[in-house]
């Protein structure tokens, strides 16, 4: 049997009509930059995470480069995050000329620890980024209190966890902006690339719209320097035809995850640890086993799709020697990337395909 770490053209085939419809209406309008589809997708993910205002930006990675320039973090600032996270998280910060600068992660959730950010702060400290990896928020009141404490701004980078939840408030609610990714393999995945900003202070709403767009106002007056960072229309089309699905979506994911914890019980596959404070939504079921390469072999030769999220923490990336970091400085991401391992839980799954994932997992582990 092949079961495929996410299959989008089992998704695919359940919306392609609508899909096709909305992507026609653009293409009849050849309205093909911002226009209403953008305002209404922005307007409608705004809504879902309850904020006040979204922006629609080229991708993740836009969205969390826009933020730090909207809020003015730049040479000389220092941005407190994970090392164990997609590389964007860091690669924006140092992209502003801001030094990323580290703190280890909390060896159950992945998340930031909030206990050691503290530590971290500087004169110089900006902002802090949690990432909410793996579809699971970090623990937001400990981190706004440190904020609150030293005036720093957060950036909650959310690109995994859109309507995912903390004490009832959702991801991107809760910092100073929240920042989504729609890149095809996310809970809601477009066809290409796509990304949003979500906050409640209009004035930084007005600075990122701004920001996206050359920092332009009026047209060819330029306040300041930003990008071009636009939310293509036709991503608008196809993310307003999977929007309405994605809490069903998620939900499938939840019942996935429920089903493999049940048969993992006993085992010696550590399964996710979900927060009592927390409604994940689950962008990756992350086992954790100490023989995972050996693991991670078997699974593909048995036709099951895995991945590791992320093998190198970003502290011993190459392009971050400059920072001055080593192997040992943060041994809970360093001990995690070497043992965490992603399974397929995409909502399409079968029983049958989950079966045959299980067993083939525990022919390995037991
Ligand atoms: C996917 C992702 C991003 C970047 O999103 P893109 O849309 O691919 O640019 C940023 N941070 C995290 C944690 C992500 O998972």
């Amino acid at each position: 049997m092949q079961v495929p770490l996410l299959d989008l053209k089992a998704q695919y085939a359940t919306i392609k009509s609508d899909v096709l419809k909305q992507i026609n209406e653009v293409l009849d309008s050849q309205v093909c930059i911002g226009g209403p589809k953008v305002a209404e997708l922005e307007q409608k993910i705004a809504q879902y995470s309850d904020c006040k205002f979204a922006v629609g930006v080229s991708s993740g990675t836009d969205a969390i480069l826009g933020c730090l320039m909207s809020l003015g973090i730049g040479n000389g600032d220092e941005v407190i995050t994970t090392p164990f996270t997609f590389f964007a998280t860091a690669g924006c910060i140092a992209r502003v000329c801001a030094k990323p600068v580290f703190v280890d992660i909390d060896p159950k959730t992945y998340n930031i620890t909030p206990a050691l950010i503290e530590k971290a702060i500087t004169k110089k400290t900006k902002a802090i980024m949690p990432v909410h990896l793996y579809g699971q928020m970090a623990d937001m009141d400990a981190i706004m209190a440190i904020a609150k404490k030293h005036n720093l701004a957060v950036i909650e980078d959310a690109a995994q966890s859109i309507g995912s939840i903390y004490k009832g408030k959702k991801a991107g609610s809760i910092g100073n902006f929240g920042c989504f990714s729609f890149f095809p393999s996310k809970n809601l995945g477009g066809i290409g690339d796509g990304g949003m900003v979500v906050c409640n202070d209009e004035k930084l709403a007005v600075k990122m719209k701004l920001m996206r767009d050359h920092g332009q106002n009026p047209t060819y007056y330029y306040n300041f320097v930003g990008g071009n960072f636009r939310l293509d229309p036709i991503q608008a089309a196809a993310l307003l035809v999977k929007l309405p699905h994605l809490e069903q979506w998620s939900a499938g994911r939840r019942k996935n995850a429920e089903y493999y914890n049940k048969k993992f019980a006993g085992s010696k596959v550590g399964v996710p640890f979900i927060s009592p404070d927390c409604i994940t939504i689950y962008n990756q079921y992350v086992i954790r086993v100490a023989n995972r390469d050996a693991l991670a072999k078997s699974l593909k030769e048995k036709g099951v799709g895995c991945a590791i999220y992320y093998p190198l923490p970003l502290h011993i990336q190459e392009c971050f020697a400059y920072l001055g970091y080593k192997q040992g400085d943060f041994p809970q991401s360093e001990k995690a990337a070497k043992e965490v391992l992603a399974l397929p839980i995409y909502p399409e799954l079968t029983d049958e395909m989950q079966d045959y994932v299980v067993q083939s997992v525990l022919e390995v582990t037991k």
